[in-house]
């Protein structure tokens, strides 16, 4: 018996003509993946990419990182038999007694999509759930919530039996809208933007924004550790660490302190203009969720967008701190992010920042200083670092 992995599609499914550009940017980003766990053969037929380990590559594995995939709807392991339902019958008691022997309810779900196949899918649905119960007397029919769904898939190149199907992520393959650069702070909700936006199938590249010796080396750190989780999801990441230190020291001395977190932010963003520009990206993403700070006034945000030469995408803008944490906790970026490390955007942060501000008075308040000058040399000091999905090489105690 051989056991092999089907992964139906998301949203590909409802593509149209360019459906197979969606589907190969999946399957190559599936193999990227699974490279690292073994040797596996792919094949893609009707909707769905079949994924057979070779030389003992291990499918526990290989299924833990599908998971994390997106432009996947599900994940299903099957056992796979010639078309013939007697075959299958002879085999499901060993092939399902993980699955079922302690579990007290199940159904089953048949599907014909090989339409010249003897048996009709209500023929199936009865006949294989006879079957089952004579392996597994125990165990009670629920049509309406099963413990565990028998599926039995005639497909056109094999009978599929599975009883573990895992949901996917969902979404776009990463590639396939583009690529973004994010505005990656130490906190949580950036990392979330950040997984919300590969989930649309842009590439995630990181912006970083330093003020040593202000901020410490370990802040850092922690930002390049939240990189390297977020490759989980997002694949390769590029890091791009910007030195702010004298940009901070320039808006501290020549402006208004109550403007100053406003400015900040519209000096990210111009620096972040220019990456994307020089190296093609087609957005800025940042973790800003409205009314959560003072920075982040539908009025600053307005401020912030001016500033902007590219849409910039707020995925978590309607959403509360507590759904955030639920999913930064969800994709394993919250323990590093609740690191206590000082972030630039707290340093000389006003005691009254303006909450309401005018465009017209973060326009005059700029003029104080050559910002555009230091805009450029800050960016000929980038450091760029690149994180590879699957590589640990940050540590933090
Ligand atoms: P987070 O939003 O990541 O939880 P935060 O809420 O502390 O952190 P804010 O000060 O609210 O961050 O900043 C709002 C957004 O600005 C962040 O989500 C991030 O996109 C961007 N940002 C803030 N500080 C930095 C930084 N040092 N480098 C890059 N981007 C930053
Ligand atoms: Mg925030």
């Amino acid at each position: 018996m051989t056991e092999v992995i089907l992964v139906k599609y998301g949203e590909i499914a409802l593509k149209g003509e360019n459906k197979s550009t969606f589907e190969d940017m999946l399957l190559k980003n599936i193999k990227r993946r699974l490279k690292k766990i073994g040797k596996f053969e792919y094949s893609r037929r009707q909707s769905t990419v079949y994924i057979e380990p070779l030389d003992g590559a291990d499918i526990d594995e290989a299924v833990c990182s599908l998971e994390k995939v997106f432009g996947i709807g599900a994940i299903q392991r099957c056992a796979v038999f010639p078309k013939d339902f007697r075959a299958v019958v002879d085999s499901l008691g060993e092939y399902l007694a993980d699955a079922l022997g302690n579990a007290k309810t199940f159904k089953i779900e048949a599907k014909r999509s090989d339409k010249t196949f003897p048996m009709r899918s209500p023929d199936i649905q009865q006949q294989l759930g006879d079957a089952v119960l004579d392996a597994f007397p125990h165990l009670g029919v629920d049509v309406h919530e099963p413990e565990i769904t028998v599926r039995l898939e005639i497909r056109d190149n094999g009978a599929y039996l599975s009883a573990k199907r895992i949901i996917g992520q969902g979404g776009m393959p990463v590639g396939s809208s583009g690529k973004a650069l994010l505005m990656l702070s130490g906190g949580i909700d950036s990392p979330v933007a950040g997984y919300m936006m590969a989930k649309r199938g842009l590439v995630v590249d990181c912006i970083h924004y330093v003020s040593p010796p202000y901020t410490s080396d370990r802040a850092r750190l922690k930002v390049e550790k939240l990189c390297e989780e977020m490759t989980e999801y997002c694949g390769d990441i590029i890091f791009y660490c910007v030195p702010f230190t004298e940009i901070q020291e320039a808006l501290r001395d020549n402006c208004p302190e109550q403007y100053f977190t406003v400015l900040m932010r519209r000096l990210m963003v111009k620096i972040a203009n220019k990456i994307c520009a020089r190296d093609g990206y087609g957005a800025i993403i940042t973790g800003e969720s409205l009314a959560q700070v003072a920075s982040q006034t539908l009025q600053a945000l307005n401020c912030t967008n001016a500033a902007a030469e590219l849409p910039i995408f707020r995925p978590v803008i309607g959403m509360d701190k507590i759904e955030i944490t639920e999913i930064s906790r969800k994709i394993g970026t919250y323990e590093t992010s609740i690191m206590p490390y000082e972030d630039c955007c707290t340093v000389f942060s006003p005691k009254h920042p303006r909450t309401r501000p005018k465009i017209e008075e973060i326009l005059e308040a700029e003029k104080a200083y050559d910002f555009d000058k230091m805009i450029d040399e800050a960016v000929a000091k980038i450091e760029v670092k690149r994180f590879k999905y699957g590589e640990k090489t940050v540590f933090l105690d």
